[in-house]
């Protein structure tokens, strides 16, 4: 058995959790969740008031806030939801969809 944490590509049925279970906290850092994604949202800086309605929102925590202030997303762990545009009251984020 091996750890998320250890989870590679390649890896065989048998060699993962029972059950795909997590085994210990904080490997959700090491999973490129924003793989998810089919929209994606932009944070436009000249419009934004830092409010910051959209970061208590996020339930990935993809919103980053630095010497408290919101800067860009998290684009590694955003799923792409859309709720920080739809709280958004100044329009300073944008939601499409997302070429890969
Ligand atoms: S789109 Fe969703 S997951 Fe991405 S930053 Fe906004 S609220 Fe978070
Ligand atoms: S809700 Fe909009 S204006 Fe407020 S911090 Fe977030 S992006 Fe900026």
């Amino acid at each position: 058995m091996i750890y998320v944490k250890d989870a590679r590509l390649n890896q065989t049925w048998n060699e993962v959790s029972h059950g795909g279970i997590m085994l210990k906290g904080g490997t959700s850092l090491e999973v490129n969740t924003g793989d998810w994604r089919t929209f994606v949202p932009s944070w436009i800086e000249e419009k934004c008031k830092q409010c910051f309605l959209c970061f208590p929102v996020c339930a990935d925590s993809s919103i980053i806030i630095e010497n408290g202030k919101r800067t860009d997303f998290d684009f590694k762990h955003c799923k792409g939801c859309g709720v920080c545009y739809k709280v958004c009251p100044f329009d300073a984020i944008t939601f499409e969809k997302e070429d890969k």
